[in-house]
Protein backbone atom coordinates (compact mmCIF):
# COMPACT_ATOMS: atom_id res chain seq x y z
CA UNK A 1 0.00 0.00 0.00
CA UNK A 2 0.92 3.49 -1.40
CA UNK A 3 2.83 5.58 1.73
CA UNK A 4 0.73 8.75 0.49
CA UNK A 5 -2.15 8.82 -1.48
CA UNK A 6 -4.61 11.76 -1.93
CA UNK A 7 -7.51 11.32 -4.39
CA UNK A 8 -9.38 14.53 -5.14
CA UNK A 9 -8.26 17.11 -2.49
CA UNK A 10 -9.13 20.58 -2.59
CA UNK A 11 -8.59 23.07 -0.12
CA UNK A 12 -10.48 26.45 0.26
CA UNK A 13 -8.82 29.43 2.52
CA UNK A 14 -11.62 32.03 3.45
CA UNK A 15 -15.23 31.94 1.59
CA UNK A 16 -16.99 34.64 -0.50
CA UNK A 17 -14.82 37.40 -1.52
CA UNK A 18 -11.88 36.36 -0.05
CA UNK A 19 -12.15 32.71 -0.78
CA UNK A 20 -8.52 31.10 -2.28
CA UNK A 21 -8.06 27.67 -3.69
CA UNK A 22 -5.32 26.57 -2.62
CA UNK A 23 -5.36 23.18 -3.58
CA UNK A 24 -7.85 21.77 -6.76
CA UNK A 25 -9.03 18.15 -7.05
CA UNK A 26 -5.48 17.00 -6.63
CA UNK A 27 -4.25 13.07 -6.84
CA UNK A 28 -1.03 11.77 -5.57
CA UNK A 29 0.42 8.42 -4.83
CA UNK A 30 4.18 7.85 -3.40
CA UNK A 31 4.90 4.30 -2.92
CA UNK A 32 6.77 3.14 0.26
CA UNK A 33 10.45 3.90 -0.45
CA UNK A 34 10.11 6.44 -2.69
CA UNK A 35 12.85 9.79 -3.10
CA UNK A 36 10.09 12.58 -3.82
CA UNK A 37 10.81 16.77 -4.32
CA UNK A 38 7.42 18.42 -4.85
CA UNK A 39 8.35 22.00 -7.22
CA UNK A 40 6.57 24.51 -8.63
CA UNK A 41 6.14 28.42 -8.26
CA UNK A 42 5.48 30.88 -5.71
CA UNK A 43 1.34 30.55 -4.50
CA UNK A 44 1.06 26.97 -6.22
CA UNK A 45 0.03 24.81 -3.23
CA UNK A 46 3.00 23.49 -2.46
CA UNK A 47 2.83 24.24 1.34
CA UNK A 48 -0.93 23.83 1.48
CA UNK A 49 0.48 20.33 0.42
CA UNK A 50 2.43 19.37 2.62
CA UNK A 51 0.26 20.77 5.10
CA UNK A 52 -2.21 18.12 4.48
CA UNK A 53 0.08 15.27 4.03
CA UNK A 54 1.93 16.11 7.55
CA UNK A 55 -1.81 16.00 8.78
CA UNK A 56 -1.14 19.71 10.16
CA UNK A 57 -4.19 20.56 8.17
CA UNK A 58 -7.41 18.69 6.98
CA UNK A 59 -8.47 19.24 2.93
CA UNK A 60 -11.80 20.86 2.27
CA UNK A 61 -12.69 17.82 0.56
CA UNK A 62 -11.12 14.86 -0.80
CA UNK A 63 -9.26 11.76 0.42
CA UNK A 64 -6.26 11.06 2.15
CA UNK A 65 -4.94 7.61 2.98
CA UNK A 66 -1.70 7.83 4.88
CA UNK A 67 0.20 4.78 5.28
CA UNK A 68 -3.25 2.63 5.14
CA UNK A 69 -5.15 4.95 7.13
CA UNK A 70 -8.19 7.24 6.01
CA UNK A 71 -7.06 10.55 7.66
CA UNK A 72 -10.50 12.38 7.51
CA UNK A 73 -12.20 9.64 10.19
CA UNK A 74 -9.61 10.47 12.61
CA UNK A 75 -10.32 13.10 15.67
CA UNK A 76 -7.72 15.53 16.16
CA UNK A 77 -6.18 13.70 19.15
CA UNK A 78 -5.95 10.97 16.91
CA UNK A 79 -4.38 12.67 14.07
CA UNK A 80 -2.16 14.58 16.42
CA UNK A 81 -1.04 10.22 17.41
CA UNK A 82 -0.31 9.17 13.30
CA UNK A 83 1.24 12.26 12.70
CA UNK A 84 3.11 11.75 16.20
CA UNK A 85 4.31 8.24 15.00
CA UNK A 86 4.65 7.81 11.11
CA UNK A 87 5.98 11.76 10.38
CA UNK A 88 9.23 13.09 10.72
CA UNK A 89 9.19 16.88 9.72
CA UNK A 90 12.43 19.20 8.69
CA UNK A 91 11.94 22.53 8.05
CA UNK A 92 14.09 25.57 6.17
CA UNK A 93 14.97 27.21 9.42
CA UNK A 94 15.72 23.82 11.49
CA UNK A 95 13.33 25.07 14.57
CA UNK A 96 15.78 23.55 17.04
CA UNK A 97 15.37 24.76 21.07
CA UNK A 98 18.43 27.18 22.10
CA UNK A 99 18.61 26.23 25.22
CA UNK A 100 18.76 22.31 24.48
CA UNK A 101 22.39 20.73 23.83
CA UNK A 102 21.87 18.52 20.22
CA UNK A 103 20.82 15.11 22.19
CA UNK A 104 18.47 16.98 24.42
CA UNK A 105 16.40 18.55 20.77
CA UNK A 106 16.56 15.00 19.93
CA UNK A 107 15.02 13.42 22.69
CA UNK A 108 12.44 15.64 23.19
CA UNK A 109 9.65 13.73 20.46
CA UNK A 110 10.73 10.84 22.14
CA UNK A 111 9.40 12.45 25.24
CA UNK A 112 5.89 13.50 23.87
CA UNK A 113 5.92 9.63 22.30
CA UNK A 114 6.51 8.64 25.71
CA UNK A 115 9.60 6.57 24.89
CA UNK A 116 10.95 5.11 28.80
CA UNK A 117 13.63 7.64 29.96
CA UNK A 118 16.61 4.92 29.64
CA UNK A 119 15.82 4.33 25.87
CA UNK A 120 15.53 7.89 24.93
CA UNK A 121 19.51 8.61 25.69
CA UNK A 122 20.24 5.56 23.29
CA UNK A 123 18.03 6.01 20.43
CA UNK A 124 19.02 9.96 20.40
CA UNK A 125 22.78 9.40 20.12
CA UNK A 126 22.36 6.36 17.56
CA UNK A 127 19.81 9.44 15.30
CA UNK A 128 22.70 11.73 16.29
CA UNK A 129 25.24 8.90 14.60
CA UNK A 130 23.61 8.20 12.03
CA UNK A 131 23.86 12.12 10.25
CA UNK A 132 27.62 11.82 11.67
CA UNK A 133 27.31 13.81 15.37
CA UNK A 134 28.13 11.63 17.50
CA UNK A 135 31.05 14.10 18.39
CA UNK A 136 28.57 17.03 18.24
CA UNK A 137 25.74 15.59 20.75
CA UNK A 138 26.55 17.54 23.64
CA UNK A 139 26.86 21.00 21.73
CA UNK A 140 24.09 23.67 21.73
CA UNK A 141 22.45 24.92 18.02
CA UNK A 142 24.88 28.50 18.58
CA UNK A 143 27.75 26.49 18.73
CA UNK A 144 26.79 23.94 15.60
CA UNK A 145 27.01 25.36 11.68
CA UNK A 146 23.93 25.24 10.14
CA UNK A 147 24.39 22.15 8.09
CA UNK A 148 25.21 21.09 11.91
CA UNK A 149 21.88 22.57 12.82
CA UNK A 150 19.98 21.13 10.15
CA UNK A 151 21.69 17.35 10.62
CA UNK A 152 20.51 18.21 14.44
CA UNK A 153 17.20 18.58 12.97
CA UNK A 154 16.74 15.54 10.71
CA UNK A 155 17.75 13.37 13.40
CA UNK A 156 15.20 14.55 15.74
CA UNK A 157 12.70 13.91 13.07
CA UNK A 158 13.63 10.22 12.79
CA UNK A 159 13.84 9.32 15.61
CA UNK A 160 10.56 8.07 16.42
CA UNK A 161 11.00 6.05 12.91
CA UNK A 162 8.73 7.49 10.88
CA UNK A 163 8.22 5.62 7.38
CA UNK A 164 7.63 9.28 5.80
CA UNK A 165 10.33 12.21 6.03
CA UNK A 166 8.38 15.82 5.20
CA UNK A 167 11.14 18.59 4.27
CA UNK A 168 10.26 22.18 3.35
CA UNK A 169 12.64 23.69 1.73
CA UNK A 170 15.35 22.08 4.26
CA UNK A 171 18.40 23.06 2.05
CA UNK A 172 16.83 26.53 1.60
CA UNK A 173 18.97 27.81 4.36
CA UNK A 174 22.55 26.87 3.46
CA UNK A 175 25.22 27.08 1.23
CA UNK A 176 25.83 24.65 -1.88
CA UNK A 177 28.67 22.76 0.03
CA UNK A 178 26.13 21.68 3.54
CA UNK A 179 23.65 21.52 1.30
CA UNK A 180 25.28 18.44 -1.18
CA UNK A 181 25.85 16.83 2.78
CA UNK A 182 22.40 17.29 4.22
CA UNK A 183 21.53 16.02 1.20
CA UNK A 184 23.65 13.14 1.12
CA UNK A 185 21.73 12.34 4.68
CA UNK A 186 18.54 12.35 3.19
CA UNK A 187 19.49 9.97 0.32
CA UNK A 188 21.22 7.48 2.74
CA UNK A 189 18.31 7.83 5.03
CA UNK A 190 16.31 7.12 1.65
CA UNK A 191 18.43 4.06 0.85
CA UNK A 192 17.35 2.49 4.34
CA UNK A 193 13.55 2.54 3.35
CA UNK A 194 12.72 5.70 4.73
CA UNK A 195 10.24 7.48 2.25
CA UNK A 196 11.20 11.46 1.66
CA UNK A 197 9.40 14.16 0.25
CA UNK A 198 10.98 17.63 0.25
CA UNK A 199 9.76 21.16 -1.16
CA UNK A 200 12.35 22.62 -2.90
CA UNK A 201 13.02 25.51 -5.60
CA UNK A 202 16.41 24.49 -6.45
CA UNK A 203 16.54 22.51 -9.75
CA UNK A 204 20.24 20.89 -8.26
CA UNK A 205 18.54 20.04 -5.07
CA UNK A 206 15.74 18.24 -7.04
CA UNK A 207 17.93 16.77 -9.30
CA UNK A 208 19.48 14.75 -6.70
CA UNK A 209 15.61 12.54 -5.85
CA UNK A 210 14.35 10.44 -7.65
CA UNK A 211 10.63 11.64 -8.64
CA UNK A 212 9.58 15.29 -9.11
CA UNK A 213 5.91 16.62 -8.83
CA UNK A 214 5.17 19.75 -10.06
CA UNK A 215 2.42 22.17 -8.74
CA UNK A 216 1.01 24.67 -10.91
CA UNK A 217 -2.35 26.43 -9.75
CA UNK A 218 -3.17 24.52 -6.88
CA UNK A 219 -2.96 21.43 -9.16
CA UNK A 220 -0.10 19.10 -9.99
CA UNK A 221 0.75 19.54 -13.04
CA UNK A 222 3.44 16.96 -13.61
CA UNK A 223 3.02 13.77 -11.28
CA UNK A 224 5.86 11.74 -12.17
CA UNK A 225 8.61 13.71 -13.78
CA UNK A 226 12.27 12.29 -13.79
CA UNK A 227 14.63 15.12 -12.25
CA UNK A 228 16.98 15.14 -15.30
CA UNK A 229 13.84 16.83 -17.11
CA UNK A 230 13.29 19.77 -14.58
CA UNK A 231 15.27 21.86 -17.10
CA UNK A 232 12.53 21.17 -19.42
CA UNK A 233 9.62 22.98 -17.49
P1 LIG B 1 16.92 4.52 -13.09
O1 LIG B 1 16.06 5.55 -12.43
O2 LIG B 1 18.32 4.50 -12.59
O3 LIG B 1 16.82 4.49 -14.58
P2 LIG B 1 14.99 2.58 -12.10
O4 LIG B 1 13.90 3.56 -12.32
O5 LIG B 1 14.80 1.19 -12.63
O6 LIG B 1 16.39 3.08 -12.67
O7 LIG B 1 15.26 2.49 -10.55
C1 LIG B 1 16.43 2.01 -10.02
C2 LIG B 1 16.22 1.78 -8.53
O8 LIG B 1 15.69 2.97 -7.93
C3 LIG B 1 15.23 0.67 -8.24
O9 LIG B 1 15.70 -0.06 -7.11
C4 LIG B 1 13.96 1.41 -7.91
O10 LIG B 1 13.19 0.68 -6.96
C5 LIG B 1 14.46 2.68 -7.29
N1 LIG B 1 13.53 3.77 -7.59
C6 LIG B 1 12.87 4.01 -8.73
N2 LIG B 1 12.06 5.10 -8.62
C7 LIG B 1 12.24 5.55 -7.36
C8 LIG B 1 11.69 6.66 -6.63
N3 LIG B 1 10.77 7.51 -7.14
N4 LIG B 1 12.13 6.84 -5.35
C9 LIG B 1 13.02 5.98 -4.81
N5 LIG B 1 13.56 4.94 -5.44
C10 LIG B 1 13.19 4.71 -6.71
P1 LIG C 1 3.36 27.61 -2.18
O1 LIG C 1 3.80 26.83 -1.00
O2 LIG C 1 3.47 26.87 -3.46
O3 LIG C 1 3.99 28.96 -2.25
P2 LIG C 1 0.85 27.89 -0.73
O4 LIG C 1 0.33 26.53 -0.48
O5 LIG C 1 1.55 28.58 0.38
O6 LIG C 1 1.78 27.86 -2.03
O7 LIG C 1 -0.32 28.84 -1.20
C1 LIG C 1 -1.31 28.47 -2.17
C2 LIG C 1 -2.36 29.57 -2.22
O8 LIG C 1 -3.10 29.58 -1.01
C3 LIG C 1 -1.78 30.97 -2.37
O9 LIG C 1 -2.68 31.73 -3.15
C4 LIG C 1 -1.75 31.46 -0.95
O10 LIG C 1 -1.83 32.88 -0.91
C5 LIG C 1 -2.99 30.82 -0.36
N1 LIG C 1 -2.90 30.56 1.09
C6 LIG C 1 -1.98 29.77 1.71
N2 LIG C 1 -2.19 29.71 3.02
C7 LIG C 1 -3.28 30.49 3.27
C8 LIG C 1 -4.01 30.85 4.43
N3 LIG C 1 -3.68 30.36 5.64
N4 LIG C 1 -5.06 31.68 4.29
C9 LIG C 1 -5.43 32.14 3.08
N5 LIG C 1 -4.79 31.85 1.95
C10 LIG C 1 -3.73 31.03 2.03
Amino acid sequence: QPIIRLEHISKVYGSGNTEVRALSDVNLTVEAGEYCSIMGPSGSGKSTAMNVIGCLDRPTSGSYYLDGTDVAGLDDTELAHVRNRKIGFVFQQFHLLPQLTAIENVMLPMVYAGVPVRERQERAAEALTRVGLENRMNNRPNQLSGGQQQRVAIARAIVNRPVLLLADEPTGALDSHTTQEVMNIFQELNASGITVVMVTHEPEVARLTRRVVWFRDGQVIHANMAPSDIAQV
